[in-house]
């Protein structure tokens, strides 16, 4: 046979003759000799990215020209040549060290050349060997090297690890469309673990680096383990993908099952006379949309959408899709509004039928209706903000504007919230995509001109799918929204009738540039008696009547709800005092459903009987004062609370920690009170070298909860003070405000808060900036004539008023001091921020 007349294909298909060629290609190709040293030296090949296993026959293209010239030369010789593995088959020149260590040894046939001109040579491998050095003579590399005998002598020994490979291998085999069944009957005759490991390997397609691995592997029992973990992962993958493809194929049987069932059953409804149910539906929807009333370009989009469903065969996936984006189109509402009632007298009567107090909303919500009635076409008005803690009557004051209004209600809650498509929609070609929650809010509202109520405004979040907040502010801006784009519709919606009121439990968390659009309504929080006031109008009634109980059936004692407003409820609002309301109302229902006698008049005993023990004992202040205990009082989002911070001493080295979940803001803050005494040491009677003796601990109780802000400054700062002076802090004194090192109080937020958090606990004095007296104007007189508030400048002022002027012994408060503060039971779950 001539060289001449082979043809090599290159993808690893040989002809008959080629293949008998190959079996005896080593064997007319004698052994490399041995020098003294039992080396050899041949001339060399590159492989780059394919590899040539031991015994293995492969054709390799020949690039370059110095190959060309090793392989004559070889051939010349009769003799075979050493393959080098270039590490990087990128590279162009390699060096001698940028191959493996490890080489094969092999033989080579005659150059071939093929039919496009290039040139290749059918090659088969002998055996590894270690490449001892590389060299080069006339221009063409040479490499010296001793041969590797990886052939392991007792074979028996590997028959566990030959039969367990076989079996991966037959399942691998099974699963690949790519090797032919054949390749398992070359194999099973090997009984050398290396041998095998090299014959598998070489049919897997493995990634260069696993094949490097297993080349420059020379312990042949070793290389098959390796090679039956690369074979059960290329298992579990084949396997995974078979499992889904046959999911797949199941699932598109059934699709075609249907579609065939289906066109039978049209076959047969034509057959009977009964007319195409498809185009029944085609016609439904074409006459409703033709009957509804729809803006022009609206109805043009819907037609085209019901012609594009016309053209469709039914069962097109398609169909769903349109048929869907009609149904939106057809359900939203486009003109259709209710007719305001703009009397302003009127709202105002329902306004305080259904509301105690909270005048200064009633009355921006006045003004708003008596504008309106004066401007009916004016859109422009602006966006209202409710913010107070829960339960202070934000959503139902709400709920009675629309019904003074005569407007449907309608709330969106935007906790959470992270997504803009979330409020915009998603595109059609989204699979199951739909419009976003404003106009779902607006579907379901049914007119034009809801109150659309926007809650949580301040949980909005933001995240790399984009920012809601940016969504909302073409949503709320009046220039705008009467063309608000959704993704999911692709037709701007008009908006600008709509009214919207927004909702939040804290004005800082509202991102600031919706803030700018909106008019903030601040919802104290209620005190005592106003929470009294409230259950004997509203709650009590309604939880009688929710509860199936006649109107004058039973009678709560003042003494029984303020019971429950201390003892059993702890919040600004009056959500939970209704709840504990309900609770009571649901045990007489039952005694009353049971026929038994019930109690017409519920006195404290029956609350202690029908709620349990009181829960919140501890929420009135200590009587006690004790040394290095201060009361903070710290805004939440429940509205406010107070917190006792306890402080110290140890012997030690002057270090200071703070404990007690809190942040770095707080803790600064105590760095700063700590120094302030420290320079303030000698006018208060402490000795300097006291600090670099003493260890202060100041722990805030309840590390649950998370704790931050500067305006637990001075409070840090008195319990410090009291800590090192003896001097107890007044127990009934609460405070807030921010100290600076030269002991100066600045002003805080959420005064308002405070001062009835102050209240509700029982304190008697409430120390504050001076600064802040400003922001008393909105606190209930009751709340102001019941508490002392105190302005302060500066932070001796506030140690005249915290401070017990009767020295104790001094540093009594230390290490072995019994922890005194005590802390409330609440379950709050909001964290504590005194820095507002
Ligand atoms: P928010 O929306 O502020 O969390 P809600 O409006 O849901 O609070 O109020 C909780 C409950 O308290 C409602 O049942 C509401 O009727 C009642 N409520 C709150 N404030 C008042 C009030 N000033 N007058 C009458 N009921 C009130």
């Amino acid at each position: 046979m001539s060289n001449s007349e082979w043809n090599i294909h290159i993808d690893g298909e040989f002809s008959d003759e080629e293949l008998q060629y190959r079996a005896n290609l080593l064997e007319k190709v004698p052994d490399a000799s041995r020098d003294a040293d039992g080396l050899i030296s041949c001339p060399t090949l590159f492989l780059r990215d394919t590899l040539v296993f031991p015994r293995m026959v492969a054709p390799l293209h020949i690039g370059r020209e110095t190959t060309r010239t090793a392989i004559e030369k070889a051939a010349a010789n009769n003799q075979t040549m050493i393959a080098l593995v270039q590490i990087d088959p990128q590279m162009e020149r390699p060096g001698e060290n940028d191959f493996l260590n490890v080489g094969i040894e092999m033989a080579v046939s005659e150059i071939v050349t093929l039919p496009d001109g290039s040139h290749a040579v059918l090659v088969q491998a002998r055996r590894r060997v270690e490449i001892i050095r590389i060299y080069q003579e006339n221009g063409s590399f040479f490499a010296q090297a001793s041969i590797v005998d990886d052939s392991t002598p007792d074979q028996n020994e590997y028959r566990p690890l030959i039969r367990g490979a076989l079996r991966s291998y037959e399942r691998y085999i099974d699963l690949s469309p790519n090797i032919p069944d054949e390749a398992f009957e070359y194999v099973t005759g090997i009984s050398d673990p290396g041998w095998l490991a090299d014959m598998v390997a070489a049919t897997m397609d493995l990634p260069l680096a696993e094949q490097h691995a297993l080349v420059v592997n020379l312990d042949g029992e070793q290389r098959l383990d390796y090679v039956q973990k690369l074979l059960a992962n290329e298992v579990g993958a084949l396997e995974l993908e078979e499992e889904i493809h046959s999911k797949v194929q199941k699932e598109a049987e059934r699709g075609q099952r249907e579609t065939y069932l289906r066109e039978q059953m049209r076959a047969i409804q034509d057959e009977l006379g009964e007319g195409d149910p498809w185009m029944k539906e085609l016609e439904e929807l074409h006459t409703k949309l033709r009957k509804t009333k729809l803006p022009k370009e609206v109805k043009d989009a819907g037609m085209k959408e019901l012609r594009r469903l016309g053209q469709m065969p039914p069962m097109s996936p398609e169909v769903g899709v349109i048929r869907t984006y009609l149904d939106w189109i057809l359900e939203l509402p486009w003109s259709k509004c209710s007719e305001d009632n703009l009397d302003v007298q009127n709202a105002s009567k329902v306004l305080d039928e259904r509301h105690f107090g909270l005048p200064k909303a009633k009355d921006r919500i006045l003004e708003y209706i008596a504008v309106r009635s004066l401007r009916p076409k004016n859109n422009r008005q602006p966006i209202l903000c409710f913010v107070g803690p829960p339960g202070t009557g934000k959503t139902s004051l709400g709920r009675s504007i629309a019904a003074a209004l005569g407007r449907e209600f309608v709330r969106l809650s935007l906790g959470g919230v992270r997504d803009e498509a979330e409020v915009r929609g998603h595109r059609r070609t989204y699979i199951g995509a739909l419009p976003g929650r404003i106009l779902q809010t607006m579907r379901r509202a049914g007119t034009l001109n809801p109150l659309f109520f926007l809650d949580e405004i301040d949980k909005l979040g933001s995240d790399m799918r984009g920012d809601p907040s940016s969504a909302l502010l073409e949503v709320l801006d009046p220039e705008q929204n009467d063309a608000f784009s959704d993704h999911y519709l692709e037709m701007p919606y008009d908006l600008s009738k709509v009214m919207f009121i927004t909702t939040a439990n804290s004005r800082n968390d509202i991102p600031w540039a919706l803030l700018d659009r909106l008019e903030v309504i601040e919802f104290p929080g209620y005190i005592e008696e106003e929470k009294l006031e409230i259950s004997r109008r509203f709650l009590i009634q309604r939880q009688l009547e929710e509860n199936g109980l006649g109107e004058s059936e039973i009678q709560f004692s003042e003494a029984a709800l303020k019971a429950i407003v201390r003892e059993y409820t702890y919040e600004a609002g009056v959500r939970n005092l209704e709840r504990e309301i309900g609770r009571v109302c649901r045990k007489v229902a039952r005694l009353k459903a049971e026929g038994k006698r019930f109690p017409s008049r519920i006195d404290v005993k029956s609350v202690e009987k029908y709620l349990g023990p009181p829960q919140f004992t501890n929420t009135q202040a200590e009587s006690e004062d004790e040394v290095g205990v201060a009361t903070a009082v710290a805004w939440t989002e429940a509205g406010g609370d107070i917190m006792p911070i306890e402080v110290l001493l140890m012997e030690g080295k002057g270090n200071m920690q703070i404990t007690g979940n809190i942040g770095d803001i707080m803790e600064e803050s105590g760095q700063a009170a700590l120094s302030y005494l420290k320079s303030r040491a000698n006018d208060l009677g402490i000795k300097m070298d006291v600090f670099e003796s003493t260890d202060v601990h100041i722990h805030i109780p309840e590390g649950a909860v998370p704790k931050d802000g500067p305006s637990a400054g001075i409070t840090l700062a008195t319990a410090i003070i009291s800590a090192f002076t003896g001097r107890a802090v007044r127990m009934d004194v609460g405070m807030t405000g921010e100290v600076t090192l030269r002991g100066r109080v600045l002003p805080v937020g959420g005064v308002r808060e405070k001062v009835l958090a102050a209240h509700r606990a029982g304190l008697k004095t409430f120390i504050l900036p001076e600064r802040n007296t400003k922001d008393l104007v909105d606190v209930p007189k009751k709340a102001l004539t019941e508490l002392k508030i105190v302005p302060v400048e500066r932070m001796a002022q506030v140690l005249d008023v915290a401070l017990v002027e009767k020295k104790k012994p001094a540093a009594s408060r230390t290490a072995n001091a019994k922890p005194s503060a005590k802390t409330s039971g609440k379950g709050k779950t909001s964290p504590l921020q005194p820095g507002v």
